[in-house]
């Protein structure tokens, strides 16, 4: 007997059909006799159909109200669950972020799990129930309800299976496991049977939103063994775990898009101590995330700054940037959205050499220009136009022998 958590995504919970077909998969596991534990998300487009609500009633949403907003996506779809699973006769129990609790802190809209409760789930599965929790949610310390941020259901599931100390939590969506790219751009995308936390937090912090990065770090943390699935078919199926042996060490195991990014440029600014750290400093304070940062060589004592942060932020990290900017004296701040993020990963970068230059010469072999680079270990990023973003991950995939052999 094992105690799984089960954690099933928008797509998987859709409609009434759908989530009557979520019951059925949880009721076969839970009578070959294991215990479950159920995370949902919302349905599909409710999320952004809440956040759509939320930026019609004001230009600049309070962040806790739209929290208290977003989070009843949830809220419906693990009722729903738990009403079907009564009416097909087995035991079960909705609970929301507050009743397992789920404790934060404060960040509204990307707020970091501290704690997980346990009791109130482990009552309901020593009774021989099933625990069915809304993914997404959580409470900070004055019970204001808190959300994790976009994709934030994986990180419950993986929260709940670190301090339930579950034997697996698997986590079902709309493709059967992890690829070495998107398959819904790529058609010759490979799937992979096992991947490394690194590899995969690596791809989930590049832009590939099978998971959320944050689940892998924390499974990675807490060594919780995460299995990506279909929820429409047995078949298939990626293991994330720790490095082995007998992991063969591809040089790049994946490439990843992101298109969530916007790139900020202080132009003209002087290039004394202390200048990067008060630009960048109060983005942190207002917890925006800083990604990919350059500055240029100095020119007669001034020089480019260019980041980038997600495009949720940028109205608020330009007008941070421009005030400082101004103090600073700096020249201008310019803003570009129409960017994307291309990455390619993997642990056999860290012995190989040539890695990085053959992706530069395959991207400027169809006339894609470089706007920004990063590296990491096991990364290479590059920022190019957004329009390129398809031709440049296929391309990519393609120079590192990555598909499937025809
Ligand atoms: P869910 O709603 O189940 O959480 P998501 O849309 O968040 O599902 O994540 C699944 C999607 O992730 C897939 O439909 C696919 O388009 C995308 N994806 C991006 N990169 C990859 C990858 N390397 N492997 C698998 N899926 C990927
Ligand atoms: N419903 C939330 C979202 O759309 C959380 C999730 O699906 O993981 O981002
Ligand atoms: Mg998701």
């Amino acid at each position: 007997m094992a105690l799984v958590v089960q954690k099933y995504g928008g797509t998987s919970v859709g409609n009434i059909e759908k989530i009557a077909n979520v019951a059925k998969k949880v009721i076969r596991t839970k009578e070959e006799g294991n215990d479950v534990v159920v995370v949902l998300s919302a349905m599909s487009g409710e999320t952004d159909r809440l956040l759509q609500l939320a930026q019609k009633a004001a230009d600049e949403p309070d962040p806790r109200e739209c929290d208290s907003l977003v989070s009843t996506g949830e809220q419906i779809t693990v009722a729903l669950l738990a009403i079907i699973l009564k009416a097909m006769g087995h035991r079960a129990k909705s609970f929301l972020g507050f009743q397992v609790p789920v404790n934060t802190d404060n960040a509204f809209k990307k707020a970091r799990i501290l704690e997980v409760g346990t009791e109130a789930i482990r009552k309901e599965l020593q009774q021989g129930g099933i625990a069915v929790v809304a993914g997404f949610q959580g409470v900070d310390e004055e019970n204001n309800i808190t959300t994790l941020g976009r994709g934030g259901s994986d990180t419950s599931a993986v929260a709940l299976a670190a301090a339930l100390q579950a034997d697996v939590c698997d986590i079902y969506t709309d493709v059967d496991g992890v690829y070495t790219t998107d398959p819904n751009i790529c058609g010759n995308a490979r799937r992979l049977d096992r991947i490394t936390y690194d590899e995969m937090l690596e791809m989930a912090r590049a832009g590939a939103k099978v998971l959320q990065p944050r689940s892998v770090e924390l499974a990675k943390k807490y060594n919780v063994p995460v299995c990506v699935r279909s929820s429409f078919t047995d078949e298939g199926g990626t293991l994330v775990t720790r490095e082995d042996k007998d992991m063969e060490k591809e040089v790049v195991a994946g490439v990843t898009y992101d298109r969530d990014q916007a790139k900020i440029t202080v132009v003209h600014v002087p290039d004394r101590p202390g200048v990067a750290a008060r630009l960048i400093t109060p983005l942190s304070e207002h917890n925006i995330v800083v990604d990919m940062i350059i500055q240029n060589a100095s020119i007669l004592g001034h020089t480019d700054l260019t980041f980038t942060v997600s495009r949720k932020d940028i109205r608020e990290a330009t007008r941070i940037v421009s005030e400082v900017a101004k103090e600073v004296g700096a020249e201008k701040v310019e803003i570009d959205d129409n960017v994307a993020k291309v990455s390619i990963i993997g642990v056999g970068m860290i012995s190989h050499s040539g890695v990085a230059a053959k992706m530069f010469e395959t991207l400027a072999h169809e006339g894609i220009n470089i706007m920004m680079i990063s590296t990491s270990e096991i990364k290479i990023s590059c920022v190019v136009e957004a329009k390129y973003t398809e031709l440049a991950v296929t391309v990519l995939h393609d120079a590192f022998c990555l598909g499937e052999e025809s």
